[in-house]
């Protein structure tokens, strides 16, 4: 065999002992599998995370942490047992540098000496930086594209990530964040975006999200769901959770799997394609919980389980992170590896953010490994315009870092503009990916 730059040999998952943590030496396997028990052990604050991971870390990790939280996070802590037991996996024995440099870690838990030292925020980041509020047709339902809608059911997620792009809404609060809050009651909110569906009938695909619907109580969901299906016209649902990853054990329980047969039966029979997008970014993360989660979808009828993650520096930015993540969802737990976005350009995210050029090398380095249909696409969320495939830009300025891109429809705001599919749409590379001279420009043009 040729030697291959990237050489993969398949690793078997395991779920990592959560007993290495001295906080839970006695809980046991019945209460890990019980979703209350995890939802109840949340990691929601230092103190917290103090009482579970105890003296394995140093008192400057902790600092570190309540810093960013003052001064920097956009997401409140909340860290579901499951997720955090995917951090250091096999312990180490300079626990707070493996801590430090774990790639779980450094997106679940941000601190404060993560963050860029001198451009921590692109000058044109924005909350809410894809605009989804601005093209709400109903409070939460965003129709950006001509025949999908992305209807987000709640603002709450089992688990909050530090670069949620829907940082404007999600979560609770933090000293940096004041959150928008939807004002609507929830059923009347499903009603409106119903009737929407209703009226609109060139809508054929419709992502139910949020937050995260693995926080919509389950009648509730399944209520939404066998209305949605009565609409004809809706062709496909897509139900957005990174859940299956963070709190595999919701997926798991019986009210759920039978509740989803139901919704999938009806699915079937009126021939939508019912799938579940799910949101991992390392392999650490596919451990045989998450597998037997999706197993679980599959065998309840859903026609996929995919994944969505998010391509962030210090993460999964690497040929080998990215080939061995889809390796793991592929080959380990049934879920096609669908998309990786560029994280979005919300404050505070510039260490996490690639370059296209990045992105675009990164691409072409992945092809090839993995069966054509479970290549990922490396994409870019381009403000006011949607996901375009890293190697669609039309215009790019390595020095400045402002790629330009078009498009081939009109977003819901746009109906009047006759220049919408003329136009260029800029993008911005992070500063720091810059030379000196695109750096110096940035200075003089941020001081103008
Ligand atoms: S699960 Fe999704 S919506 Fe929730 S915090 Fe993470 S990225 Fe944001």
């Amino acid at each position: 065999m040729p030697v291959q730059p990237h050489e993969h040999v398949r690793r078997t998952p395991v779920e990592p002992s959560w007993r290495r943590f001295p906080g839970w030496r006695d809980v046991t396997r019945e209460q890990w599998r019980d979703p209350r028990w995890q939802r109840v052990h949340c990691v929601r604050n230092t103190r917290q995370l103090r009482a579970v991971v105890g003296d394995l870390l140093d008192e400057r990790f902790y600092d570190d942490l309540a810093a960013d939280q003052e001064s920097f996070a956009t997401m409140s802590m909340l860290l579901p047992p499951q997720m955090l037991n995917t951090m250091v996996p096999e312990g180490a024995a300079d626990f707070t540098g493996a801590f430090y440099a774990d790639p779980v870690r450094r997106y679940m838990l941000p601190v404060r000496s993560d963050r860029d030292p001198e451009w921590p925020s692109h000058p044109y980041s924005s909350r809410d930086s894809l605009h989804e509020a601005e093209m709400w047709v109903v409070e939460g339902l965003t129709h950006r594209y001509p025949t999908k809608v992305l209807a987000e059911l709640v603002s709450t997620c089992p688990q909050y990530c530090g670069h949620c792009t829907r940082m404007d809404l999600v979560g609770n609060s933090t000293p940096q964040v004041r959150k928008h809050k939807l004002e609507l009651k929830p059923v009347d909110r499903q009603d409106r975006m119903l009737d929407y569906l209703r009226r609109t009938p060139a809508v054929r695909d419709v992502v139910v999200s949020g937050g995260d619907v693995a926080n919509v109580p389950w009648p509730q969901l399944e209520s939404f769901l066998a209305r949605l299906l009565e609409i004809e016209t809706v062709r496909d649902i897509r139900l957005a959770t990174k859940a299956l990853a963070g709190l595999p054990q919701h997926w798991l329980q019986p009210q759920v799997v039978e509740g989803m047969s139901r919704v999938a039966r009806t699915a079937a029979s009126r021939g939508v394609n019912l799938a579940v997008h799910t949101h991992v970014n390392h392999a650490q993360s596919v451990t045989p919980l998450v597998a037997e989660a999706a197993r679980a979808l599959l065998d309840a009828g859903v026609r996929d389980v995919r994944n969505q993650g998010v391509l962030m520096r210090g993460v999964n930015a690497t040929p080998d992170d990215l080939l061995e993540l889809c390796f793991a969802l592929q080959g380990e737990a049934n879920i096609l590896p669908y998309y990786f976005y560029l994280c979005d350009m919300i404050p505070n995210a510039e260490h996490w953010r690639t370059s296209v050029a990045e992105a675009q090398d990164l691409q072409a380095a992945i092809m090839g490994y993995l069966p054509g249909y479970a290549t990922p696409r490396i994409v870019c969320d381009v403000p006011y315009v949607g996901k375009r495939w890293v190697h669609q830009v039309v215009e790019y300025d390595r020095e400045l870092g402002v790629s330009y891109w078009t498009k081939n429809y009109r977003t819901g705001i746009e109906s009047d503009d006759p220049n919408a599919l003329d136009r260029r749409y800029p993008y911005y590379d992070p500063i720091s990916t810059l030379g000196e001279t695109g750096r110096r420009w940035w200075r003089k043009h941020e001081r103008a």
